[in-house]
């Protein structure tokens, strides 16, 4: 991806409006900003700057899975139906939102919706001896998933990229020392994303694999779930499991928990041998007795993760990206009004900010300064850069955040040492 852009090239232009049928916040801001382009409902692409925000998180989360001793894959979305028979979730009632398809040869296939089954006959050739274990294996990978409903822009689609994890171990105190590992591997991610402080570990259902799970979720009223949090703790509760067992498990009272709306931007499964048996992931004890692997599965949606930062820090005025998912770490404007000097200077800043590194988006379009302003206040690049002659004649140029609004006459000379690192 390049460094730096001439916003004159990028081939993408803001809108005033976003599409009618469009109904999320999120999405309606990132197409306004020109970051994805609607398909059809629940489908979305991703374009120049918004493929740089996702990238951003892809790699955040990329750093602590490695950083977890995570090793990356990427497996196919084309599934066989034979691994999936095995462990019985072919049928509609075992995945509710299975793409199923035919072959022309004949006999049908799935498009992965998650990848449990193969990755675990995958890991079934080269695991068998308690030597080789544990292993922790992840991908960036399309989902495919016929969601029922697709209201929430790029927070719920039908295709989507899902970083998934997978871990094997040899004992349930092995499994549980990497589960609680990985959870906070994930509210790094969240911190270094810019949602930390509104995401909280919770109690969830295990579906159908094993009694309980852990979401973390967002406190957003746009979410889809409701939770019952308890700030003080900072734990809560998913409603489908707010039982007096659970409340007791966890030792909190009712009374000390708020009923909120949320995002649930990650989930993290024990799947016990449920797999490795319907598989045969086996491996070789110490004793040479043959044992069931463990298992557990860790999922972040990078997509859904990028609506929820739209949603939450937005303003009337645009999205607010964070320094580490921006699509550029500076946005510089110039303001020239025609004034050749004017055009040279950012012309020069531009040149030293990509020799220095810096990542930046130079609008140097040929438009009004209000125009300049609005779309860049909806792109949000967190810090700006504006060249014009007022700043000339004040011997520097104007720098303010997003964040705050604040500003700043700089001179020329600090730029860049303002913005490396
Ligand atoms: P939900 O309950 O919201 O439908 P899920 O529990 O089915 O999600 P998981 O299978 O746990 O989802 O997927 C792991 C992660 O993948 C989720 O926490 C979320 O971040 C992301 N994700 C799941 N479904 C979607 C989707 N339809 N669109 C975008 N991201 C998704
Ligand atoms: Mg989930």
């Amino acid at each position: 991806m390049h460094l730096t852009m001439r916003q004159s090239q990028l081939f993408t232009k803001t809108r005033k409006l976003a599409p009618k049928d469009e109904v999320a916040k999120n999405a309606q801001l990132l197409i306004r900003g020109g970051f994805i382009h609607k398909e059809m409902a629940g489908v979305y692409s991703y374009l120049p700057l918004g493929l740089r925000v996702l990238t951003n998180i892809e790699n955040i989360i990329r750093e602590e899975m490695n950083a977890i001793g995570g090793q990356e894959i990427t497996m196919t979305a084309l599934q066989s139906p034979t691994l999936w028979k095995k462990s019985d979730r072919w049928r509609d009632d075992s995945i509710d939102v299975w793409f199923k398809t035919e072959l022309k040869s004949g006999g049908e296939l799935g498009l992965a919706t998650t990848h449990e089954e193969p990755l675990t006959a995958l890991m079934s050739e080269y695991i068998s001896s308690y030597k080789d274990l544990p292993k922790y294996v992840y991908q960036f990978q399309t989902k495919f998933r016929n969601e029922m409903r697709a209201k929430s822009g790029i927070m719920r689609t039908r295709e989507f990229v899902m970083k998934d994890l997978y871990s094997f171990s040899r004992s349930e105190e092995e499994f549980r020392g990497f589960y609680e590992q990985c959870a906070t591997a994930y509210m790094k991610i969240f911190k270094r994303v810019g949602i930390g402080e509104k995401t909280f570990r919770t109690f969830a259902s295990g579906g159908s694999f094993s009694k309980f799970s852990d979401e973390f979720q967002t406190l957003c009223d746009a979410g889809e779930d409701t939770v019952h949090l308890h700030r003080g703790k900072g734990i809560a509760v998913n409603k489908e499991v707010y039982t007096d067992e659970v409340l007791a498990d966890l030792g909190i009272k009712k009374e000390e928990l708020e009923e909120v709306k949320a995002i649930e931007v990650g989930n993290i499964f024990p799947l016990g041998t449920r797999f490795s048996e319907a598989l045969g992931l086996t491996y070789k004890d110490e004793k040479g007795a043959e044992q069931p692997v463990i298992m557990g599965s860790y999922g972040i949606g990078p997509g859904r993760l990028m609506g929820t930062i739209a949603e939450v820090l937005s303003d009337e005025k645009g999205i607010v990206w964070p320094k580490e998912v921006a699509p550029f770490s500076a946005h510089l404007i110039s303001i020239s009004g025609g004034n050749a000097d004017v055009t040279a200077e950012a012309d020069r800043l531009y040149g030293l900010l990509k020799e220095n590194g810096v990542e930046a988006l130079y609008d140097d379009r040929d438009a009004r300064a209000g125009e300049k302003f609005a779309d860049a206040d909806l792109i949000g690049i967190p810090m700006r850069i504006v060249v014009s002659e007022k700043t000339m004649a004040e011997g520097g140029v104007e720098i303010s955040s997003r964040t705050n609004g604040g500003t700043s006459i700089v001179p020329d000379s600090e730029i860049v040492e303002r913005f490396k690192n």
